[in-house]
Order: structure tokens, then C-alpha cells, then sequence
């Protein structure tokens, strides 16, 4: 029962840790409470979205395993925000929940060096240097098994602590038929962790057989659908539509007249959830004037009729929700097979760790996912994967795998939790990168993929694809800046020059150079938008520069950042409620990003 690195949970961190440690080469250990929920999805049936989508990438560019489960499992993909710049394109897929799962520990199990076990884990095994730092040695199951290891990386998602709330009923769980981790919660604190709690919510699934479609919407997926892995050219997928309805005068009256039995707002519950994926009550109170609000139906696989209520989260008594359904149009008489329920857990503040997910506190334990203060499973299979690379790495003496803000996503991510902290559970925007023209969902590759390989997180056949995709992108760029197009003024110019002009479409470069449709749609995009963007690109990089400078102006202090259109609204409230007397003194506001920073500068000259 000696191993280099232990991974406690086997959620999507914990997938992501398990198989990175293990593809690092040590012997890894993955304990869990409940094999058959490996990678399970607490909540929608989906990966991805927008920001979400591109950390996907970057997991997959790492040679993580999210993007091939996701594209060999899904039901329905979409690239969200086409019409957009390529920036903003989120790919999203459907997950077929089960399908993911058993897909995710098929795939573990077939890993070398890794060892899967069930078991509950109940207490951390710490020891004290001469010097008095504690380290940790290994983990003690419920079971009394002593598992050892130098390293142990704990990914115990919504599970410490976790309480159930159904109304005014509530219970123990680490979300719905799960149980809990009472204890584990009370050997971190002894050990120095400061734990506090975060809540979240999840709405009712019903059986599909008794939803009434025939006045609903479809909501079908794209027709060319784009893998999310860079392992895959295209995907052969037979997709299911999901279905649109909304909530009506009539629910929202339901909803107002049951408030006070809403734990949210009885003060049973007083921890702080995601704002941005708000509960349906929370909704009818803070955008009272709403007259309805969309609702998506979303399948939850294909060997089943379960159907999720994407946009009805609640907390509400399971009467209360019965009412709700039935006034639903589609969902008269719709059977809910699992009522909605919110969760309050356990987290530890992120601040209390290192730059590489370590803990400041104990040598050798290192956090990743929910237990973060983060929430959602792109976000949690990212920091897994970092956290267990970074386990391995300071086994081997070797400096930790740091992304840089400008690099990924899960830099921008990483660098948020550890300086700034959380004061909600905490979700990837776009917004919150400031290079994000750069970070890209199509091009997290070139971004990653060669510090994946000199990590030895990339094995030799990603590499490969890697490899001759660079060479062809590299062909393909030379070949436009060699080519000439001869203009209707008379004269010529390269073909590259050409296609910077924004009239100009790619459609009618290929139709010029016909040689150029030898290259798949992957290079030629890439190659497509490094031209049309490149002034973009140097610019973006010169105004993060600018505003860098600038965080010395003044703001007057009757500013109206409500009247600033392209600030968020979370930036908004938190400028507005602490009134900061400078732009330095703003960038130090926990939830400002530089982006914000960026905007507020620029309005502050104009004026
Ligand atoms: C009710 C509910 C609603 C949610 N709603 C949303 C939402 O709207 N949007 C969103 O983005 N996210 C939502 N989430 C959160 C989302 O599920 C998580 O962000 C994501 O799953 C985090 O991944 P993780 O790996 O950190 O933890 P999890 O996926 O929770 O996995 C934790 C794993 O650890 C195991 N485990 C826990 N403790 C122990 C232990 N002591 N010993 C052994 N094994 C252990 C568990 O069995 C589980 O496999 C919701 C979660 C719940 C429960």
C-alpha cells in the first residue's frame, strides 16, 4: 500500500490527477468512495461552453483525457458564439452522463501505474520535520486501510461536510445518493486548513416518456460537428435534439407564494452560491420584472428517458416543485423521477495555496477542483491535471508546471484562485483573461501541447499529430506569403497581405489557389486566423501593456460604473459597493480583472 502519489476522489479533478500522475510514471493510487460515479456529472449532462470549451482544450492539449470521453460519449455538440470572433467560439457537447463515465474509468483502468480502489477516505496522515513543518505521509479509509504515498492530492469535490437541502428537509450527502466526508473535514482543520462553506443547486430530472414536445421547440446540434480533442478530425455522432420551454406568469406566482419555505430565503441556508447560474426562486426576486424565463430540456444519454431542467435549479419542498412542473407548458404531466435540491459544502479558501496547488500549510498535499471554491468539471479536470503533474514533479526535484496568464486559461484560473481568493464559487469567463484573443479554444495546441510534451504529460502519438500539424500550418503560411494576387488596379501583392484585407473570405483564397484545400479545416484555420487577426493580436498586447501603466488615475468618487456598458455586472457591484479612490486601489478589489481594469481606464480618459 506504497505509493508516489495518492488521489483522493474521482471526480472529474480526480479522473484528470489520477491519469496525469499515472502518465508521469508513478505509481499512483486513485481512492474513491463510489467506483461506479468516476467522472460522474452532479449536475447538467454537458462539457464545455463558452470558456469552459477552451479549457477543455487546453486539458486535452495536456494530454488530458476530458476532450476524447466527451467526443466518443456525446449526444449533441455546438460551437457556441459562431457568428463571434473566433475568441468567443465555446464548443459544448451533451453528455451522454453515463456513457461519460464508464467511458472515463474504462480509460483509468487500462492506465500503467495506476491503481483504483473504493474507498472512503476519513483522515490525513501528517508529520512534523525537526523543523516543525508538517508534511504529509498518506491517508487512513474508513475502512482502517493505511494507504502511503509523499504526495497526496485531495479532489473531494461538493463532498466535505456535504448538506442536502429538499425545502425545509435536510440531510447529509455528498450530493444526491451519495454520503458524505464528515471526517475528512475535521482532520484538515486540525491540520491547519481553513475550511469555509460554499452552496450550489441542481433542478429536477423527469422522465421524458410523459413530456408533451409537440409545442416545444427544437434545439438541435451543429450539422458539421468540431471535436473537442486534437487527437480527432471529425466526429461521426448521432445527436439528439434538446427541447425549449419557459417558466410563465403562473410559476412565478407558485414560486413568490412558497418563498419562505426556500432555504435560500428562510435562512436555512446563509452560504453563498454562483451567482451567475442562479436558482429559478433567486431569479423571480432579483429580475422581478421577468415575465418568463427560458428553460432548456436537455437528455440526460441515450439508454435512458431522464430528462434535465437546465435554468429550474431549486431548493423548493418537492410539493412546491410538483406545482412548478405541471404549469409548464410541455410538462402538464411530466413525471419527476429525481426532485432539484441545492448542497451546502465544505471548501478550503484557495489563497492558502502555492502557485502549483500545493498547500502552503502541509508538504506534499496538494488541493484540485471544488474544494477550490471553484465550480464545474472543465474547471475541476484542469487543476487536476496541474495539481497531480506538480505532485510528481516536486517528487522528482523538478520546479512545478506553472501556466502563465497570457499561456491558458488554467493560468489566468490558477493565478485568480491563489492571488485573489474566492468570495463565490468561481467559474471561467472569458472576461477574466485578458489576453484572450490569444487563448484560444482552436489553437490550445500551439499554445500547450510542447509544454505537455517536455512536462511528459503528451505521449509519443499526440506529439506525432502535433508535429505535422505545425509542419502543414508552416507550409501553408509560406505558401500564401510566396503566392501573389494580382489586383483589379493593376499590380500584385502576397496572397497573405490579400487575406488580411476584412473583405476578404478564405472561400475565395481557395477558390484562387485550389491547392490549398489539401490542408484540413484545422490548419487552414489556424493559418486563416493568424492573419486576419494579427493586428489585433499586437494591439490587445500594447493596451494590457497601457493599462498596466495607467493604475495610478484618480476616479471621481460619485463614478457611475453602472453607466459603463462593457463592464460586468460583477465588476459593477463591486466597484459601486467599495468605491475605490484610484485605479490602483481598484485592481486590488477581489473579482476586478485586469479586462475590467482595461475598460475603466479607457472611460476614465474619454472623461
Ligand atoms: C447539486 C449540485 C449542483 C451543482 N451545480 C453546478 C452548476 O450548476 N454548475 C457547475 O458548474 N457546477 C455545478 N456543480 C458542481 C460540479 O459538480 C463540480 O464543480 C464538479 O463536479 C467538481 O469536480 P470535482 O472533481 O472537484 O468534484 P466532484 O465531481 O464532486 O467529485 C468528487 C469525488 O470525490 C469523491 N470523494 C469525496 N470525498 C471523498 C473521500 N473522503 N474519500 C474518497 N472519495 C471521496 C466522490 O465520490 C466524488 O467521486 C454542482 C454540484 C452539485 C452536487
Amino acid at each position: 500500500m506504497k505509493f508516489d502519489v495518492i488521489i483522493v476522489g474521482g471526480g472529474h479533478a480526480g479522473a484528470e490527477a489520477a491519469a496525469a500522475a499515472a502518465r508521469l510514471g508513478a505509481k499512483t493510487a486513485l481512492l474513491t468512495s463510489n467506483l461506479d460515479t468516476i467522472s460522474q456529472m452532479s449536475c447538467n449532462p454537458a462539457i464545455g461552453g463558452v470558456a469552459k470549451g477552451q479549457i477543455v482544450r487546453e486539458v486535452d492539449a495536456l494530454g488530458g483525457l476530458m476532450g476524447e470521453i466527451i467526443d466518443a460519449t456525446g449526444i449533441q455538440f455546438r460551437m457556441l458564439n459562431r457568428s463571434k470572433g473566433p475568441a468567443m467560439h465555446g464548443p459544448r457537447a451533451q453528455a451522454d452522463k453515463k456513457a461519460y463515465q464508464f467511458a472515463m474509468k474504462e480509460r483509468l483502468e487500462n492506465l500503467e501505474n495506476l491503481e483504483l480502489h473504493q474507498e472512503l477516505v476519513e483522515e490525513l496522515l501528517v508529520e512534523q520535520r525537526p523543523d516543525g513543518k508538517p508534511f504529509v505521509t498518506g491517508v487512513k479509509t474508513m475502512l482502517g486501510e493505511i494507504y502511503e504515498a509523499p504526495r497526496v492530492v485531495l479532489t473531494t469535490g461538493t463532498f466535505l461536510r456535504g448538506i442536502l437541502h429538499y425545502g425545509p428537509n435536510q440531510f447529509p450527502g455528498g450530493r444526491a445518493g451519495d454520503m458524505p466526508a464528515n471526517k475528512l473535514s475535521q482532520t484538515l482543520e486540525r491540520a491547519g486548513i481553513r475550511l469555509a462553506r460554499f452552496k450550489t443547486g441542481t433542478p429536477a430530472r423527469l422522465n421524458g416518456r410523459t413530456i408533451d414536445y409537440s409545442n416545444l421547440s427544437p434545439h438541435v446540434g451543429d450539422e458539421d460537428p468540431v471535436p473537442f480533442s486534437f487527437l480527432h478530425e471529425t466526429l461521426q455522432v448521432e445527436q439528439i435534439p434538446c427541447w425549449i420551454t419557459r417558466t410563465n406568469a403562473k410559476v412565478h406566482q407558485i414560486i413568490r407564494e412558497n418563498l419562505h419555505r426556500a432555504p435560500m430565503y428562510s435562512g436555512q441556508i446563509n452560504s453563498t452560491g454562483p451567482r451567475y447560474c442562479p436558482s429559478i426562486e433567486t431569479k423571480i426576486v432579483r429580475f422581478s420584472d421577468k415575465e418568463s424565463h427560458q428553460l432548456y430540456l436537455e437528455p440526460e444519454g441515450r439508454h435512458t428517458l431522464e430528462v434535465y431542467v437546465n435554468g429550474l435549479s431549486t431548493s423548493l419542498p418537492c410539493d412546491v416543485q410538483r406545482e412548478m412542473i405541471r404549469n409548464i407548458e410541455g410538462l402538464e404531466n411530466a413525471q419527476i423521477m429525481r426532485y432539484a435540491y441545492a448542497i451546502e459544502y465544505d471548501f478550503a479558501p484557495p489563497e492558502q495555496l502555492h502557485p502549483s496547488l500545493e498547500t502552503k500549510a502541509i508538504e506534499g498535499l496538494f488541493f484540485a477542483g471544488q474544494i477550490n471554491g471553484t465550480t464545474g468539471y472543465e474547471e475541476a479536470a484542469g487543476q487536476g491535471l496541474l495539481a497531480a503533474a506538480n505532485a510528481v514533479r516536486s517528487l522528482n526535484g523538478q520546479d512545478p508546471l506553472i501556466l502563465g496568464r497570457e499561456e491558458a486559461y488554467l493560468g489566468v484560473m490558477v493565478d485568480d484562485l491563489v492571488t485573489k481568493g474566492v468570495d463565490e464559487p468561481y467559474r471561467m469567463f472569458t472576461s477574466r483573461a485578458e489576453h484572450r484573443l490569444r487563448l484560444r479554444g482552436d489553437n490550445a495546441d500551439r499554445r500547450l501541447t510542447e509544454i505537455g510534451w517536455n512536462a511528459g504529460l503528451v505521449d509519443a502519438e499526440r506529439w506525432k499529430i502535433f508535429r505535422e500539424k505545425m509542419d502543414a500550418i508552416e507550409q501553408l503560411a509560406a505558401f500564401l506569403r510566396e503566392s501573389r494576387v494580382r489586383l483589379p488596379a493593376g499590380g500584385t501583392i502576397s496572397a497573405e497581405e490579400y487575406l488580411r484585407r476584412p473583405e476578404v473570405e478564405w472561400s475565395e483564397i481557395a477558390e484562387r489557389f485550389p491547392q490549398v484545400k489539401e490542408f484540413s479545416l484545422r490548419v487552414t484555420e489556424q493559418v486563416c486566423w493568424d492573419i486576419k487577426y494579427s493586428g489585433y493580436l499586437s494591439r490587445q498586447d500594447a493596451s494590457v501593456e497601457r493599462a498596466r501603466k495607467l493604475q495610478k488615475i484618480r476616479i471621481p468618487d460619485d463614478f457611475d460604473y453602472f453607466a459603463i456598458n462593457q463592464l460586468r455586472m460583477e465588476a459593477k457591484e463591486q466597484l459601486s459597493r467599495i468605491r475605490p479612490q484610484t485605479i490602483d486601489q481598484a485592481s486590488r478589489i477581489r473579482g476586478i480583472t485586469p479586462a475590467d481594469l482595461a475598460v475603466l481606464v479607457l472611460v476614465l480618459r474619454k472623461h
